[in-house]
């Protein structure tokens, strides 16, 4: 039976991939900054379904939160992610919210994935997949929101060298586009709903093996541009 962890849980594509998960009938460990409480989420009370309470940038607080799981991990998924601050162009630039967006969206999914590697090393099929963005491909020239962009291109980049290494340890990492998905980051008018975005994120999960390592996905499985 599949183990899968996803940073991000108590709202947004997060909360919905942990739903679809336990629907499967999959064990789920859930990461947010605060215990998963909502009774409308109906995860939290689910048997299958085990919190995990810390701040992706608080490297000690995932490490503590890895020394507390002790069976294998088949699936990590780094969902967790920030827009950014405010100011981001390139000409007027909030730089400690830059900061911030590279150590939510860039340092965080390494960090996850360092503590959780020998959860991962313990399964006959372990896959990382990070939650990036069409945002971070270096292919569009576009300018605004560049703290995000950044950080998406960044972490495809970081997760590209994991991908190098943990091949020879038979670990698959891909990178993924969500979609537009109608989430608080999202906003209303996005074109695919959460489930949908989800479901197509699960879907890459369960059929990824090693020969698709490296990869830049979209969620309905299509390869995208870096
Ligand atoms: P939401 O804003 O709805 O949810 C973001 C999630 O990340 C929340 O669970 C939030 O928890 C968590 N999070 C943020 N910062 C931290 C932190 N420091 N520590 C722990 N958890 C944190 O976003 P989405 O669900 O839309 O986005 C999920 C992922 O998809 C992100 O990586 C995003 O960049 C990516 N994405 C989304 C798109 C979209 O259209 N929605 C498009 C492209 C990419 P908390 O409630 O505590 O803040």
């Amino acid at each position: 039976m599949t183990t899968i962890l996803i940073t991000g849980t108590n709202r947004g594509i997060g909360l919905e991939m942990a739903k679809q998960a336990l629907a499967k009938g999959w064990t789920v460990y859930g990461s947010a900054r605060d215990v998963v409480n909502d009774p409308d989420a109906h995860i939290c009370s689910h048997p299958k379904f085990h919190d995990l309470v810390f701040d992706v940038t608080d490297h000690a607080a995932v490490r503590a939160a890895a020394k507390s799981v002790s069976e294998p991990i088949d699936i990590l998924i780094n969902n967790a992610g920030i827009i950014g601050p405010e100011r981001q162009s390139v000409l007027d630039m909030d730089f400690d919210g830059f900061a911030r967006t590279l150590a939510v969206n860039t340092l965080a999914p390494l960090a996850v994935s360092q503590a959780f590697l020998p959860h991962l090393e313990r399964s006959s099929s372990p896959r990382i997949l990070t939650v990036s963005s069409w945002m971070g491909s270096l292919s569009h020239a576009k300018s605004d929101r560049i703290a995000y962009r950044a950080s998406k291109a960044a972490v495809n980049k970081v997760m590209q060298g994991l991908a190098t290494d943990l091949q020879p340890r038979g670990i698959a990492v891909v990178m993924l586009h969500p979609g537009w998905v109608r989430t608080d980051m999202g906003g209303a008018g996005a074109d695919i709903a959460p489930e949908q975005s989800a479901a197509g994120i699960l879907r890459l999960a369960e059929g990824l093996t090693l020969e698709g390592t490296g990869r830049f996905y979209n969620w309905d499985g299509a390869l995208l541009d870096w």
